[in-house]
């Protein structure tokens, strides 16, 4: 069983009290451990992270000291990391339709490795980079997956291999396939289906001449949900185990955003109004759909909210603190009668959540503060609680 980061109630009252609400901790232990699971489990696999879940500078840098890489999605994303001083073979384009601008700035910063699934991008890649590194990306659909990314993305397996003899013939360097099936995929075979149907294509590549030396197994490893706790490890083990059949040779690539991230930040709201409308109880917090829970709409999540305080539960709606009537989280969520100013924990929301934040009605994005470094400053009020 595995305990992820999880603020105690004590810990909760004292942040609060330390940085004000709403707060978002990022603990970034638990990013290592995440990362080294995946990477205990797909051994040799080379761990590029999504930046798009969490693009949060200091999750960047620990991944970046661990030794790992990057999935990058625009122009803004390269020119972070290029900042942070990663060097640009760290970094993988991975969108499959690239803008004008994110192809300039990949060839002033250096990237080299993309991904693409349709004719139109080779030409846009071949001029950008002459002689880049290019990945196909294979559709492999999985209507199980939180969020599908097949119906968007992905070329059909019957067209890549004339796709790739374009990439070649247009001068770029075709390194192999890449995946993706879909976002939360608690589904092994999903990975496993997938793995079959680039088994092929990489021999089908190699009799037409063609030898593939990379596969990209994308993103899509889960994290727990309020009802579900998957086996990640035991998953990573089926797809290793499926790499030794099927791909001993290859270099392996995965691009994990959601595992890396999601369990490793706690979000900290407080009660700001009650009412009582239509006979529903409703609870206004000083974060909402346009902050960090904008993973309600963008990523379908429900999430857990810890009230710490127990008796008869009610149905009741959760709103954002903004004026806008879509800034509603949950309707009829059970919870514990509340009151203005009692702190909520809301764990495993690092992914898809502060990403997608904006700063609608003026409310400022929720400051995130590192776990490891304000404990500290909370020791002196935590061993205080304690020994009341
Ligand atoms: N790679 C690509 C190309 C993606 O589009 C995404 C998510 O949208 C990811 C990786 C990360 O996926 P996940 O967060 O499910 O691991």
């Amino acid at each position: 069983m595995v305990n992820y980061f999880r603020l105690s109630q004590e810990a909760v009252a004292a942040l609060a009290d330390c940085y004000g609400t709403p707060l978002l901790v990022v603990s970034l232990e638990q990013i290592e451990r995440n990362y080294n699971l995946l990477l205990e489990h797909l051994p040799g696999a080379k761990i590029y992270y999504a930046v798009k879940a969490n693009p949060d500078e200091r999750i960047i840098r620990k991944l970046a000291a661990l030794g790992g890489y990057f999935d990058v999605a625009s122009d803004g994303e390269m020119r972070l990391l290029s900042r942070i001083g990663i060097a640009p073979e760290r970094m993988v384009y991975a969108n499959p339709v690239k803008t004008p601008n994110g192809l300039k700035v990949a060839g002033q910063v250096g990237v080299n490795k993309f991904t693409f699934d349709s004719e139109s991008e080779i030409a846009k890649m071949a001029a950008a980079v002459p002689g880049g590194n290019a990945l196909l990306r294979i559709r492999v659909d999985n209507p199980k997956a939180l969020v599908d990314l097949n119906k968007k993305f992905g070329a059909y397996p019957a067209e890549a291999l004339a796709l790739l003899h374009k990439a070649h013939a247009a001068g770029l360097n075709v390194v192999g396939l890449c995946f993706h099936v879909g976002s939360q995929s608690t589904d092994v075979g999903a990975y496993l289906n997938a793995l079959k149907i680039c088994r092929k294509l990489f021999k089908e590549a190699a009799a037409a001449g063609m030898n593939l030396s990379v596969l990209d197994i994308g993103g899509g490893f889960p994290m727990p949900t309020r009802t579900e706790k998957p086996d990640v490890a035991a998953m990573a083990d089926a797809i290793n185990a499926a790499f030794k059949e099927y791909f001993p040779a290859t270099e392996i690539w995965a691009e994990p955003g959601r595992y890396i991230c999601g369990t490793a930040v706690n979000l900290i709201t407080r009660v700001i109004g009650t009412k009582l409308r239509n006979n529903q109880q409703w609870y206004f917090l000083d974060d909402g759909l346009y902050g960090s829970f904008s993973g309600v709409i963008f990523d379908h999540w429900d999430y857990e909210l810890e009230t710490f305080k127990t008796g008869k539960r009610v149905s009741a709606t959760f709103a954002g603190p903004s004026c806008d009537s879509l800034d509603i989280m949950f309707k009829e969520k059970l919870t514990v009668p509340l009151d203005i100013d009692d702190l909520i924990l809301v764990p495993n929301c690092g992914a898809y959540t502060s990403a997608s934040a904006t700063e609608f009605n003026g409310f400022a994005k929720t400051p995130i503060v590192v776990w490891e470094e304000v404990y500290e400053a909370i020791k002196p009020k935590l061993e205080l609680a304690t020994a009341g």
